[in-house]
C-alpha cells in the first residue's frame, strides 16, 4: 500500500526557474491520479521529485507517513515508466525486464519466474530474446511496463507512456494499464495530454498551470457538461 502526501512542495531549478510552486495533495492508497496541463507546467518535475530523480527545493513529501525528501531514488520502492521507454538497447527483452531484480541481488530462479509472469501479463513471451531495436512501439512500451511491474512497486509513475503510439494501440494499452491498476496493489500517478485516458483511468485529475495546481477533482466533476 502507499499513501502519498505532498505538503507545500516546490521546485526551483539551478537557473532560478520556479517549475513547481506550493504543491499540496494527499493521495489515497491505490488511487490512480492523473496530472494534466500545458507543456512546461511542471508535471514531469513533480513526478521526478516523487521518484527521487530530482531534489525537492521546499516542502515535504511523505509516503505512508514517512518523510521521503532525503531518501534516494533506489530506496523509494517506486517504479517509473517514461515516454521514450528508456530501454537498454544492447540487452534482450528478458534482460531488460530482469535488470532491476538482478541489481537487487534476487535469485536466478525467482527472477526468471517474475520475468515469465510479466511476459505473460503483457503478451511478451514471443519476443523475450529480441533486442529493443527489433520491437514495435507497443512492444517497447510493454517492456518498459514489464520492467516496472516485476518490482511490484508501492508507487507506479508514468510520464505520458502512450504518447508515442498510434491511436489504435493507445486505446488497447489504455485498457491494459487499467487492468494492471486493478491487478497490482500500487498507487498510480500518470501524466497525459489525452482526455480519454484522463477520464477513463483517473480516480482524480490534477490540473496544473505554470507550476501551480489549479484544480483537483474526479473525472466526472471535471468533464461534466454545464
Ligand atoms: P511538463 O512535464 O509539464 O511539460 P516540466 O516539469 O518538464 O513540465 O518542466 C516545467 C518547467 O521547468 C519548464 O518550463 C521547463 O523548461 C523547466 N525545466 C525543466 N527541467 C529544467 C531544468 N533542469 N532546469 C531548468 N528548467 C527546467
Ligand atoms: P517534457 O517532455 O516533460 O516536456 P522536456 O522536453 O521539457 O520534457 O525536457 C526534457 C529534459 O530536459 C528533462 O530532463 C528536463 O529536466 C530537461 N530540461 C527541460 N527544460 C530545461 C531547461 N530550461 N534547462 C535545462 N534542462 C531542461
Amino acid at each position: 500500500m502507499a499513501e502519498i502526501e505532498l505538503k507545500h512542495v516546490c521546485k526551483t531549478y539551478e537557473n532560478g526557474f520556479e517549475a513547481v510552486k506550493d504543491f499540496n495533495l494527499k493521495i489515497a492508497d491505490k488511487e490512480f491520479i492523473i496530472f494534466v496541463g500545458p507543456s512546461g507546467c511542471g508535471k514531469s518535475t513533480t513526478l521526478r521529485m516523487i521518484a527521487g530523480l530530482e531534489d525537492i527545493s521546499g516542502g515535504e513529501l511523505y509516503i505512508d507517513g514517512v518523510k521521503m525528501n532525503d531518501v534516494s531514488a533506489s530506496d523509494r520502492d517506486i517504479a517509473m515508466v517514461f515516454q521514450n521507454y528508456a530501454l537498454y538497447p544492447h540487452m534482450s527483452v528478458r534482460k531488460n525486464i530482469a535488470y532491476s531484480l538482478k541489481i537487487r541481488g534476487e535469485k536466478k530462479d525467482v527472477i526468471e519466474q517474475k520475468v515469465q509472469e510479466a511476459a505473460e501479463i503483457l503478451g511478451l513471451k514471443e519476443v523475450l530474446d529480441r533486442k529493443p531495436g527489433q520491437l514495435s512501439g507497443g512492444q517497447k512500451q510493454r517492456v518498459a511496463m514489464g520492467r516496472a511491474i516485476v518490482r511490484n512497486p508501492k508507487v507506479f509513475l508514468m510520464d505520458e507512456p502512450l504518447s508515442n503510439l498510434d491511436a489504435k494501440l493507445r486505446g488497447q494499452m489504455r485498457v491494459e494499464i487499467a487492468s494492471l491498476h486493478h491487478r497490482l496493489e500500487s498507487t498510480f500517478i500518470y501524466v497525459t495530454h489525452d482526455q480519454t485516458e484522463a477520464m477513463t483511468l483517473g480516480t482524480r485529475i490534477v490540473v496544473m498551470k505554470d507550476g501551480v495546481v489549479q484544480q483537483v477533482d474526479t473525472p466526472q466533476n471535471l468533464f461534466r457538461y454545464p
